[in-house]
């Protein structure tokens, strides 16, 4: 059988159309890797001894439905367990939320640009997507939002902070848009980043769904709670809403390791949120530092910065991969570069001063 005689199966063109989802490129020798967003902290010994105690179980299919790390996280958010969903990975909770509520002929709105995984998992869902741009500042244009909204939209995504700009949706900003939201149309927000925030005025998902019949929040363990590779995330919304997602789920994919180490990640909470605050703060430090070399950086309150480097994004790609640093670039619009490691900081700005001076 030949690549060919696989070009006369019959696929669905749109999915054929979407571009897979794409990794950077691995970071060089010695070299550092923000392309990812993700945690430069290694695992905690604790959270690997938990993982260990599961190796022992592989023949055996994973306790999924996690009751006790819904009960757990149930508890920290003050909801109900009913009101906890679990997934491999907060997109793969996007996909279920997505797919549970918008089929063909449906439209998805989102601002972009924002996370990446967005059309695609639109268009698996058989949904449209309608992208509305972001402001001049990388923020969401929630008013702009709230007009593209039909009879045929079916679900909205609110990303705050917004990947891969940085800005967060006020708690205004936000009730604002909800009140001009249906009672019937799926909110979905995705607060990825939620602990990197250190604004105030910014949006807190959770404490408001007992207002909202409408809004699911989405957080993962990923990112501030360093456990990227084990794929755990949760939602917390209306029961019923989250039934719906937890049909169109695949069937046992949070697996015990992945939940037992969020458990103990949450046994560590102060000491991983130490982490964290720190991270925030070499964000901010880093931001201050390309601002005063001229770079017109949006205000972040993720563990990310957005370099608007136009069509030098090829070219500015090239320079912070030779110089052994892998960023993840979007072009022709701009770069976004995780915060990592504070060694990184260094030669990061020093190949950022170098690439703003060829700026148009
Ligand atoms: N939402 C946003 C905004 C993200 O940036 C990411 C990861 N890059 C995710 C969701 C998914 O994260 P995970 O599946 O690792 O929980």
């Amino acid at each position: 059988m030949t690549d060919e005689d696989a070009l006369g199966v019959r696929l669905r063109p749109e999915i054929v159309a979407v571009p897979a989802y794409k990794q950077g490129r691995p970071a060089p020798a010695d070299g550092f890797k923000l392309s990812s967003n993700e945690n430069p902290y290694p695992p905690l010994p604790s959270v690997v001894e938990a993982v260990a105690a599961t190796l022992t179980e592989l023949n055996r299919y994973p306790n999924a439905g996690g009751a006790d790390l819904r009960q757990r996280l149930a508890e920290r958010h003050g909801v109900d367990v009913e009101q906890v969903h679990l997934g491999s990975g907060s997109v793969a909770l996007l996909a279920q939320f997505i797919s549970a509520a918008a089929g063909v002929g449906d439209e998805v709105v989102y601002s972009w640009r924002s996370f990446e995984a967005y059309p695609g998992l639109v268009t698996v869902a058989g949904a449209t997507s309608v992208q509305v741009p972001n402001r001049p500042d990388g923020g969401h244009d929630l008013p702009a939002m709230a007009a593209a909204i039909t009879d045929r939209t079916h679900v909205v995504i609110v990303c705050t902070p917004n990947n891969p700009t940085g800005p967060v949706v006020t708690a205004d900003e936000f009730e604002a848009f909800m009140a001009r939201v249906p009672r019937d149309l799926l909110v979905l927000l995705d607060e990825a980043y939620y602990e990197f925030v250190t604004d105030d005025s910014s949006v807190d998902g959770i404490p408001l769904l007992s207002r909202y019949p409408n809004l699911v929040v989405l957080r993962t363990f990923s990112k501030a709670y360093g456990l990227a590779a084990l794929r755990i995330g949760y939602a917390v919304g209306p029961a019923a809403v989250l039934d719906a997602a937890r049909s169109a789920a695949i069937p046992l994919s949070v697996t015990d390791a992945s939940r037992v180490a969020a458990l103990a990640s949450i046994d560590a909470e102060d000491e991983l949120m130490e982490r964290v605050a720190r991270i925030a703060m070499r964000r901010d430090k880093l931001r201050d530092a390309l601002v005063e070399q001229g770079w017109n950086v949006p205000v972040s309150q993720a563990n990310f910065l957005w370099l608007p480097t136009g069509e030098q994004t090829g070219a500015a790609n090239d320079a912070f991969f030779d110089a052994g640093l892998t960023v993840r670039a979007f072009p022709p619009e701009g770069i976004r570069i995780s915060v990592g490691e504070q060694e990184s900081v260094e030669k990061l700005l020093e190949v950022a001063a170098d690439i703003v001076q060829n700026l148009p």
